[in-house]
């Protein structure tokens, strides 16, 4: 199933998408309260016959808004720093790597988190203000939606763990990220993490199948499989849970690949009135338009 929220009539409700870029199925009533239904979806193990079932009407793709489908993070985004061979590589003669001098390509997956407020929504605007930074880049990625909580997953049995999948935005402030050497401040940016349009269940988006692509006012920027992942989905989040507990509505941003601005010569950042566009298979697209304000 594709797990949603969407604004339908003035409303937010949770839908389920029955057609990408055709129609919505809406569930008005089914966890109405809830402040983080789809995060409860996935607590509960919801099945997709017991969501369709709560169905109570249908809608086309124009006549709702698709929002971020966890409305708030129960904890800060875990993400992976040079997980593709060819983006180890520009990131590491870019100039902005601080902790230059270590091997270009990692021998273990590099975990850095995004603070929880920096997440919006499929089509909010990216807002920085020119005072903080003035090297914004975009970086296209999936991420892995953990199901439950978990501890000491083996490799073998870790997509067990895995929800689904959803395409994110790892925007990032490159002066920042040089400048405090832990990238947290960087990465962490409000609104720098657009998440959704929606979270497709393992069961429709096979990790084998999935590919990301970002554009940048139509020009595509980046291209590539999750199978091309130095460090794989299973191997993230074996090494992560050897460690500490994962819980369900947990986010891993597995990485981007190649074709950041800071790849180009000179870089590229964004700027005001830019449109990034990330898709993945199956995943949707985010669209956010870049704001840049005084202050
Ligand atoms: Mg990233």
């Amino acid at each position: 199933m594709k797990l949603a929220r969407v604004i339908h009539q003035g409303r937010i409700k949770l839908a389920l998408v029955e057609e990408e870029g055709l129609e919505v199925l809406l569930l008005d009533r089914l966890l109405a309260h809830d402040p983080n239904p789809v995060r409860t979806v996935i607590e509960r193990r919801l099945s997709a016959k017991e969501l369709v079932d709560a169905a109570t009407g249908r809608a086309a793709f124009d006549e709702v808004t698709f929002l971020s489908p966890l409305s708030q993070l129960v904890r800060n985004v875990f993400a992976v720093g040079k997980n593709y061979v060819d983006h180890a590589r520009e990131f590491d003669t870019s100039g902005f790597n601080a902790t230059s001098g270590a091997a270009a390509i990692p021998s273990s997956p590099q975990f850095f988190t995004k603070a929880t407020t920096s997440l919006a929504g499929p089509t909010d605007p990216i807002v920085f203000s020119e005072a903080t930074t003035s090297s914004v880049d975009y970086e296209g990625e999936i991420g892995v939606v953990i199901a439950r909580e978990c501890r000491n997953v083996p490799e073998g049995e870790a997509l067990d763990a895995v929800f689904g999948f959803v395409a994110l935005n790892d925007l990032t402030a490159r002066d920042l990220q040089r400048s405090h050497v832990q990238w947290f401040l960087g990465k962490s940016l409000d609104t720098f993490c657009p998440l959704g349009p929606w979270i497709t269940t393992i069961d429709q988006a096979p990790v084998e199948s999935l590919r990301v692509r970002t554009w940048v006012n139509g020009e595509l920027r980046q291209d590539a499989p999750l199978s091309d992942l130095i460090f794989s989905v299973p191997k993230l989040i074996a090494t992560l849970s050897s460690a500490m507990t994962l819980l369900p509505g947990d986010i891993i941003a597995t990485g981007t690949p190649v074709g950041v601005g800071i790849g180009f010569s000179p870089p590229r950042f964004l700027r005001d009135g830019d449109v990034v566009r990330v898709s993945a298979t199956g995943l949707g697209e985010l669209r956010n338009t870049v704001k840049v304000v005084i202050r």
